[in-house]
């Protein structure tokens, strides 16, 4: 599959990657999930039917399979 990024000689490959996102203001990590990323330019595309199963899971019912700690670095805000 070409790389969609316009002007992107990329080839994506499929891969498992590691996706962190904020829920109720903590982080929540998800490992293994199957995405198609782009070697040149970073770019990553999850199936629809990944995004539904990701949307779909709840931490707060759901049992994590590890624990990550989580780190700030200590840089000035740039809010
Ligand atoms: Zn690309």
């Amino acid at each position: 599959m070409k790389c969609v990024v316009q002007g992107c000689p990329g080839e994506m490959e499929q891969r498992q990657i590691v996706h962190t996102f904020v829920r109720g203001g903590k982080p929540i990590v998800v490992e293994g999930l199957p995405a198609w990323v782009c070697p040149v330019c970073g770019y990553t595309v999850l199936d629809i039917q990944v995004l539904d199963t990701l949307f779909a899971l709840d931490p707060e019912t759901a049992s994590p399979v590890g624990q990550a700690p989580v780190f700030r670095l200590p840089l000035p805000s740039a809010v």
